[in-house]
């Protein structure tokens, strides 16, 4: 028997630089790009995922303007992500040469290999990541690029000056990935002069190889505000597969004097109130035994027994909010949950922004993830007779 890891080389050292600190005017508002929200997680994040993802990278550092440096670490630890912040500079080189010094200053292994990506460049795969790596073999660095397509041409005061040949045109992406001692040894040196647009051009300019990678048109650059819905297109394939669940819930009580009504949480004044297990409140219940139905985990009753005495009179949101850790230790999070009141009496109208309000805040959501509606039912059957109070809940859960 031969173990087969016995001859492989020891696995390399790697460091993320991911410069963030740009200013992102062409946007509007006052947040730069990398920090606004891209579908469910903020720009930055899906970066910091991808190199955290891999073992390779032992140390991550985010280069950023210092007053944006708490939301860096936010971001960081939301995400799961150890990170080391470091102050941008003027230029990108100077932002670059930061995030290398605090490299340096880390107490984190040497690097073999660095890689210096755009924060506002989300869409950064492993298979990226292992092609860059891969050039590194035969070069100083490496970079991706993807093809030109339209027609080239300069302008002079708005009008076509000349037509340029695109054939050897590429337009270029990061992460551009890097031997440690070329990319060090650049920036040491670097004499002044025209700043380079990237790094790979800084390597060069010592003399360094660099290969050409086939880039990824998912590696946009999100630079105008719908770069965001194009990039949600781009990779729509891969949100969709995302995991969701689905359940629904039903549940009547009686309705009877002298007891408390209770719906959604919110004790109301009626002449009758519901009777039966815990407080009765019919629409807790319906959407307890929706969130149980969408992780199929039994219901309401199996996790808490009405012949059971502790559970007499007993507040129903403990229960909503038991299911909801249920989900959450499962890894899934509530998307938004619908909820239909069947009564002829009393009216729910004036109390449906309560009830909504009171929900977001059993189930930690905010109020337009909720709904709540109500109808009669003609004076038909049990509810139109005023004999009970009917709910029944629909909702969605997707992984956190
Ligand atoms: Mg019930």
């Amino acid at each position: 028997m031969v173990d087969q890891n016995a001859n492989a080389p020891p696995s390399p050292h790697c460091a993320a630089i991911i410069v963030a600190a740009g200013s992102g005017s062409r946007m509007g508002g006052e947040t730069p790009k990398q920090f606004m929200p891209l579908g469910e997680l903020p720009v930055l994040a899906y970066s910091l995922n991808a190199f955290a993802n891999d073992p390779r990278f032992t140390s991550i550092i985010v280069v950023c303007a210092e007053n944006w440096t708490d939301t860096v670490h936010h971001i960081a630890s939301a995400a799961g992500v150890g990170v080391i912040t470091a102050k941008g500079g003027a230029t990108r080189r100077e932002s670059v040469k930061a995030g290398i010094t605090a490299l340096q200053q880390s107490e984190g292994p040497r690097p073999d290999f660095i890689y210096v990506h755009d924060a506002a460049r989300p869409g950064l795969t492993q298979n990226m990541l292992d092609q860059l790596m891969d050039a590194l073999a035969n070069a100083d660095a490496a970079l991706p690029a993807l093809p030109v397509v339209d027609s080239m041409a300069m302008i002079a005061d708005g009008n076509l000056a000349q037509s340029l040949d695109r054939t050897h045109m590429v337009r270029v992406q990061t992460p551009q990935a890097f031997r440690a001692e070329p990319l060090l040894r650049a920036h040491e040196i670097w004499a002044g002069g025209h700043e380079p647009t990237d790094d790979a051009r800084l390597v060069q300019s010592i003399g360094g190889t660099v290969a050409v990678v086939a880039g990824d048109e998912r590696l946009i650059k999100l630079t105008h505000p719908h770069d965001f819905a194009l990039f949600m297109a781009l990779t729509g394939s891969t949100l969709e597969t995302k995991n969701m669940r689905i359940g629904q819930g039903y549940d009547v009580h009686k309705l009877e004097r002298g007891e408390e009504l209770w719906l959604c949480g919110v004790k109301l004044e009626h002449t009758h109130g519901l009777s039966g297990h815990s407080d009765a409140d019919v629409a807790l219940h319906a959407l307890t035994d929706a969130v149980f139905g969408a992780i199929g985990a039994g219901d309401i009753g199996q996790h808490f027994p009405p012949s059971d005495p502790q559970w007499r009179g007993a507040r129903s949101d403990q229960f909503l909010h038991h299911a909801l850790e249920l989900a959450k230790a499962k890894g899934f999070v509530l998307g938004n949950a619908d909820l239909t009141i069947i009564c002829e009496r009393p009216k729910i109208g004036p109390h449906r922004e309560a009830m909504r309000e009171t929900l977001a805040g059993i189930m930690g959501l905010e109020v337009d993830q909720i709904s709540v509606k109500a109808t009669t039912t003609e004076k038909l059957g049990f509810t139109g007779r005023e004999e009970g109070i009917a709910a029944q809940a629909i909702v969605l859960l997707r992984s956190a």
